[in-house]
C-alpha cells in the first residue's frame, strides 16, 4: 500500500502568459486568472508554488516574490517584445533550458510535481518531468481540435502543429485536469486520452471580490446612465468570443428604440489583432455607436462594478472550455445569456441563473435578448439565483481538486517506480531507466 503524499513545492509552467499580466487583452485571459488564483491558494495551504513564465520585458526580474509562498520566475526565451503565442513553439527549447537550469541550481528533489498550463507549457513540463523524475499534471485550458470544430466564419484555424503538440502532451502527462466532463469527453474522443488519468476539476471565481452590490452605486462609479438597460460583454476581443454576434443581435433592438446600451470591456486578441478596430467599425456601420461603450481591460475590483451595473452579461462564444466571466457575473448577482457550448452549459444553470442559446444565428440571439430584457421580474429572479449557483465554483473548491490530482499523480508515480524496483530518489539514473522502460 503506497502512502498519499502532499507536495511541498509545485513548479507551475505558464510559458505564454504571466499571471502578473492584466487579463482581458492579447494572450492574457482566464488562464492567467486561473494560475494566479490557484497558486495563491495552494501557497496558503502550505504548498510552495514557483511559476515559470516567459520574460516579456527587460525589467522582468529573474525571480519575483509575488505573494507569500508564490514566486514568479521569468525565463528569457527569445526577444522580450513582438512575439505572441503563435511564435512560441520556436522558443520552447530556450524556455525549457531556462527551467532546467533554474532547478539545477537548487538542492536535488526541489520540486515534487509539475503542473503545466496550455500545450506549450506541457511540452516543457514533459521534458522537465523526465529529467527531474517527478509527475506531470497538465491542464489544456483550450484544445485546438475543439476550437477548429466550431470556428467563427472567417476565423483562422489553429495549426496542425498545435494539435500534434497537444496530442503528445496528452500522451505523456501523468494526469490531465479537465475543466468539465465535456472537456474530459473531448480529450478522450479527440485526443485518445486514457479516461483513468483524467480528473475533472471545475475552475472558480474570487467570491470575495465578485459579490452582489448596489446597481446604482456601480453605475455611478462607471458613469453609466441609471435608466438604461445594460448588456455587457467582458473578455478578449477576438472572433472566437463572438462580440460581433452580440453587436449584430442588439442592433435591431437599439434601432427599434429600446433604451439599450452595450458595454464592451476588453482589448483585441488572437485573430482579432489582425483588425483591432473591426468591432468599432461594425458598430459605426450599424449606426449604433451612440449606444455602445467600449472600456479597456479592467482590474478585478472595477470589473465587479461592471458586472453589478449590468442587467445581463452576454457570453456568445463559439467555443469555451469553461468561461470564467459567466461565473464572475453570476457571483455579482447578474444573469448571463450564453451560447450553449462547452463549459458554458455548466457555468450557467439554464433557466435558473441565465439562458443558454443554441447556435450563433443573429436572429435567434436578437429574439433571446428581446425576450429576456422584456421580462424584468424574470431577470430579477435569475439574478437572485445566480449568486448561489456561482458559490458552487469557488477557487478553494478548485484547489481541493488540484491537490487531489497532485496526490493521485504522486501516488501512481511512486507505485510505478516501486513495482519497477526503482529507488525512490530523484535524478538522472532513474530517469534514464524510465526512458528505457518507455521504449520497450
Ligand atoms: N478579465 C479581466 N478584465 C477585463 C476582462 C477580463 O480581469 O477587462 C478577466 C476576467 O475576470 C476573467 C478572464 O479575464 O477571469 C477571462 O476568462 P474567461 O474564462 O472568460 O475567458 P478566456 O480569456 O479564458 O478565454
Amino acid at each position: 500500500m503506497t502512502s498519499s503524499p502532499i507536495p511541498r513545492r509545485v513548479a507551475l509552467i505558464s510559458v505564454h502568459t504571466s499571471p502578473l499580466a492584466q487579463p482581458g487583452t492579447g494572450d492574457a485571459g482566464g488562464l492567467n486568472v486561473y494560475v494566479w488564483q490557484t497558486a495563491v491558494r495552494l501557497a496558503r495551504r502550505g504548498i510552495e508554488v514557483e511559476i515559470f513564465t516567459r520574460a516579456t520585458s527587460s525589467a522582468d526580474a529573474p525571480a519575483v516574490a509575488a505573494a507569500p509562498g508564490v514566486t514568479v520566475r521569468h525565463v528569457v526565451a527569445g526577444p522580450f517584445e513582438g512575439l505572441d503565442k503563435r511564435d512560441l513553439p520556436a522558443q520552447l527549447c530556450a524556455f525549457t533550458a531556462g527551467v532546467l537550469r533554474a532547478e539545477a541550481a537548487q538542492a536535488p528533489g526541489y520540486y515534487d510535481i509539475i503542473h503545466s498550463h496550455y500545450w506549450l507549457s506541457g511540452q516543457v513540463g514533459w521534458l522537465a518531468r523526465d529529467r527531474w523524475g517527478v509527475p506531470l499534471v497538465h491542464t489544456a485550458h483550450t484544445l485546438a481540435a475543439v476550437k477548429n470544430a466550431a470556428l467563427a466564419a472567417g476565423d483562422t484555424a489553429e495549426p496542425q502543429l498545435r494539435v500534434i503538440g497537444e496530442q503528445q502532451v496528452v500522451g505523456e502527462a501523468d494526469r490531465l485536469v479537465a475543466n468539465t466532463e465535456t472537456e474530459a469527453a473531448e480529450l478522450i474522443s479527440m485526443y485518445d486520452a486514457d479516461p483513468a488519468r483524467i480528473d475533472v476539476v471545475t475552475p472558480g471565481a474570487d467570491l470575495d471580490c465578485y459579490t452582489p452590490g448596489s446597481v446604482e452605486q456601480a453605475r455611478a462609479a462607471l458613469g453609466i446612465d441609471p435608466d438604461e438597460t445594460i448588456v455587457t460583454f467582458v473578455g478578449r476581443i477576438q472572433p472566437l468570443k463572438a462580440p460581433d454576434l452580440l453587436v449584430a443581435a442588439a442592433a435591431p433592438l437599439i434601432r427599434d428604440g429600446h433604451r439599450l446600451r452595450l458595454l464592451i470591456v476588453g482589448g483585441p486578441s488572437g485573430s482579432g489583432l489582425e483588425r483591432p478596430t473591426a468591432l468599432m467599425d461594425q458598430v459605426a456601420e450599424l449606426g449604433i455607436a451612440d449606444s455602445v461603450t467600449f472600456l479597456p481591460p479592467q482590474p478585478s475590483d472595477r470589473l465587479a462594478q461592471v458586472y453589478r451595473a449590468s442587467d445581463v452579461v452576454a457570453v456568445p462564444s463559439h467555443s469555451e472550455s469553461f468561461g470564467l466571466v459567466a461565473i464572475e457575473a453570476q457571483a455579482c448577482g447578474t444573469p448571463v445569456i450564453a451560447a450553449n457550448v462547452g463549459g458554458l452549459a455548466v457555468a450557467v444553470d439554464d433557466g435558473r441563473t441565465g439562458v443558454l442559446v443554441d447556435g450563433h444565428d443573429v436572429g435567434d440571439w436578437t429574439n433571446a435578448l428581446e425576450k429576456l430584457l422584456g421580462q424584468p421580474d424574470r431577470l430579477a429572479e435569475l439574478g437572485r439565483n445566480a449568486r448561489a449557483h456561482a458559490e458552487r465554483f469557488s477557487w478553494e473548491h478548485t484547489v481541493d481538486g488540484l491537490i487531489e490530482s497532485y496526490r493521485h499523480a504522486m501516488r501512481s508515480f511512486a507505485a510505478q517506480n516501486e513495482s519497477a524496483g526503482r529507488e525512490p530518489t530523484q535524478g538522472g539514473a532513474r530517469v534514464r531507466r524510465r526512458w528505457r522502460r518507455r521504449r520497450n
